[in-house]
């Protein structure tokens, strides 16, 4: 399989290209696009040896230019576009982070190369666009999202599902109190109890945020309904996600926790190999799984994410450009945990939504409201 990796320098990035070394004889890397990252994305170079690279910046393209004369570097927003719509690629994994995946996993659907999709605003911010695309094309989008990669093993039948449950761990302030999420620092929110993931997402997580992108991101994927999608708190994260049917049978996807294992499946699918990860699941070292109701007064940005998916339109993609400004603000220690929540919410109730908007007026909306979060006076 010829595959390009878009984001290979961040956290999933670098787990897939250890799924890929693992398995020679299945892949063949077409290209490499990482950020800021060079001397990772150099050590990548040397390992795989793509024909395509593409970089940030036009400096780092013309530094990577003259250490690797034989390899065709790229740089910026386009080279991304350039890279994703090559047919050389039989599959392209998108693990950028943020607006950046919308573009190119757009470029790839027109081209008819199938994406395995790790970047969730891709969806939050025009899932009917992107989905439509894919399905005028007759490609595959294919989750690596664990919860939507569990989702779419569990699914045999969509004609027969009653709904999708969505496991969340909760994130470090499950068994905190509102004053302490209000007070936690920078260092508290970026300490995950079980996954090692990028900052952006990390902070999703700890308000929840996350567990309502990935709401959306299911809607759209499986063509599911709000008022059938539910969100259960599950700490141990050993359930992925699950599908239950209309005869009350629900068929769930275990596991270790572990990012390994669903951007593979998301690779090699339909085919399941020996990888990386592979250990025997004991279910007498899981002990036990707990499971609850997520705790609305304390993460309000999972109400939120339900309230903008229902009304759909741009309000999806405005509350997804909010919350992504605030949560860089919050990591530059300008506002606080909290503010993410009251910035995002305030930006969706001062938008006036435009109902089956263009990509164009997703894009302009998404801009927009950038500018607001970034001069707002708080
Ligand atoms: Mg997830």
């Amino acid at each position: 399989m010829k595959i390009s990796i878009l984001g290979s320098t961040g956290s999933i990035g670098r787990q897939a290209v250890e799924v890929i070394q693992k398995m020679p004889d299945f892949f063949e890397i077409v290209s490499l696009c990482g950020g800021n990252n060079i001397d990772e994305l150099r050590k990548q170079i040397k390992l795989l040896n793509p024909k395509n690279v593409c970089v940030k910046t036009e400096e780092n393209a013309l530094l990577l230019k003259k250490e690797f004369p034989k390899i065709n570097i790229l740089y910026g927003d386009e080279g991304l576009v350039e890279i994703a719509k090559d047919t050389t690629n039989d599959r392209i994994l998108v693990s950028v982070s943020g607006k950046t995946g919308l573009k190119p996993t757009l470029a790839a659907l027109e081209n008819k190369i199938d994406v395995a999709l790790a970047n969730k605003e891709t969806l939050v911010m025009a899932g009917d666009i992107v989905m439509a695309r894919a399905k005028e094309t007759g490609t595959k989008i294919l989750p690596v999202d664990s919860e939507h990669g569990a989702i779419h093993q569990c699914l045999s039948n969509r004609n027969e599902v009653e709904k999708l449950i969505i496991t969340a761990s909760g994130g470090p302030f499950r068994n905190k109190s509102v004053e302490d999420i209000k007070n936690a620092t920078v260092e508290e929110t970026l300490h995950h109890p079980r996954w090692n993931m990028g900052k952006k997402i990390t902070i999703d997580s700890a308000t929840l945020m996350n567990k309502g992108l990935e709401v959306i991101e299911a809607h759209h994927l499986f063509n599911m309904p709000y008022d059938k999608i539910q969100v259960v708190v599950h700490p141990q994260s050993i359930v992925h996600s699950a599908v239950e049917y209309v005869d009350g049978s629900v068929i769930a996807q275990l596991g270790f926790p572990s990012m390994h294992i669903p951007i593979q499946y998301a690779l090699t699918y339909p085919h399941r190999r020996e990888g990386i990860e592979t250990r025997s699941f004991d279910f007498i070292k899981a002990l036990r799984l707990d499971f609850e109701a997520p705790d609305l007064d304390k993460f309000p940005c999972l109400q939120l994410a339900f309230e903008a998916g229902k009304q759909g339109g741009t309000l999806p993609a405005v509350m997804n450009a909010a919350n992504e400004e605030a949560v860089f603000m919050f990591l530059n220690k300008k506002i606080s945990l909290w503010n993410i929540y009251e910035i995002t919410k305030r930006m969706m109730e001062e938008h006036r939504n435009i109902k089956n908007p263009s990509l164009e007026e997703i894009i302009e909306q998404d801009i927009i409201t950038r500018e607001k979060v970034k001069s707002i006076s708080l």
